[in-house]
């Protein structure tokens, strides 16, 4: 078992009175969470503003915000994001922080800053291998972030899980003795990859139960809008895409509007499933399109 979580002084809440993530899922099924990343080019983090305006007034439990895997200097924008969720629209953030590019000096830096901005959620992860980047060897799995950031803080840390397994695992197995491992070294709640089937969702959970996890379990819902997005995420995460899906978007490849629909559709028929099935959270991949979040928001809001 992992170490006993520590009292924290102000109980892990970003914000005065809010409940800390440990407490929402204890008092709410699903928790609703979106996802958010820094805009690259976009220096004043107007358009960011204009995002977090329409999605703070859907009232997730958090919004969590993407960190650089390395080699990139979006990284302060994530922390400056994260500030402004919880100074300027009140919701709890939640830092993505990756590790294998970072040496340890360079997360406590960053843990210092969260620290003074009062943020206390990091999603601990180990980040993707990049060859145009020689990994610092500080940190080789994202359970080594997760130990470091205990040692370091007192913090409420998430993790990601993988229903169609992590690419780097030989076996299924492999990967869920390591989940454990991740959760066991302090992660508190685990965020999905994307998935298009919510039967692997469901298998993996049931796995994941079996091996003793017991922690919150969120799946992460991305709504795909356009044909070259869908083959850019399947290639990077290998989410494999069900024959009633695909169909669809051959049938609508060439209709922009349509895709569009149907790509809402088709999330909130997912979202529907999981919440039926007792599902402990929906996490948006909101690709920073507040349009499509707001449109999944209102079709599922009496549900939630
Ligand atoms: P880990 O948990 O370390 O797992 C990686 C692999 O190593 C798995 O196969 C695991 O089984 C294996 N493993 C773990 N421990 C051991 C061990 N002791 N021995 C051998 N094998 C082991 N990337 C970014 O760059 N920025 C982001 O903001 C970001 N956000 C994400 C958010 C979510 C919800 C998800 C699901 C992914 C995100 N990613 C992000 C991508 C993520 O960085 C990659 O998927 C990465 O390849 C794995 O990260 P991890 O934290 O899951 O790694």
């Amino acid at each position: 078992m992992g170490k006993p979580i520590r009292f924290m002084k102000n109980q892990g809440r970003d914000i005065e009175g809010a409940m800390t993530i440990k407490e929402t899922f204890e008092k709410k099924k699903p928790a609703i969470s979106f996802e958010i990343f820094p805009p690259k080019r976009d220096t004043t983090l107007a358009n960011i503003d204009e995002t977090l305006e329409i999605l703070s007034a859907l009232h997730p439990d958090f919004i969590s915000v993407t960190f650089g895997a390395g080699g990139s200097s979006t990284n302060n924008k994530t922390i400056a994001i994260a500030k402004k969720i919880k100074n300027t629209y009140g919701i709890t953030p939640i830092v993505h922080m990756t590790c294998l590019n970072y040496t340890k000096n360079e997360i406590l830096s960053f843990l210092e800053e969260l620290k003074q901005d009062d943020i206390h959620n990091v999603l601990a992860l180990r980040g993707d291998k990049n060859p145009q980047f020689e990994p610092k060897k500080e940190f080789n799995y994202a359970t080594d972030l997760v130990k470091f950031i205990r040692e370091n803080g007192e913090f409420e840390i998430s993790g990601a899980c993988y229903p169609e397994c992590h690419p780097d695992s030989k076996t299924v197995v492999d990967d869920l003795i390591h989940l454990r491992e991740k959760v066991d070294a302090g992660a508190t709640h685990l965020i999905s990859q994307l998935f298009f089937d919510n039967e692997l969702f469901y298998e993996f959970e049931e796995k994941a139960r079996i091996a003793g996890i017991k922690v919150p379990i969120e799946a992460g819902i991305m709504p795909v809008i356009n044909k070259a997005q869908i083959e850019r995420m399947v290639s990077i995460c290998g989410a494999s895409l069900p024959e009633k899906f695909r169909c669809i978007l051959d049938k609508y490849e060439n209709n922009k509007e349509a895709l569009f629909d149907v790509g809402i559709i088709y999330a909130v028929n997912q979202i529907v499933d999981l919440i039926a099935h007792g599902v402990d959270g929906i996490h948006i991949y909101t690709m920073n399109n507040p349009i499509v979040a707001k449109r999944i928001y209102d079709e599922i809001k009496n549900l939630i």
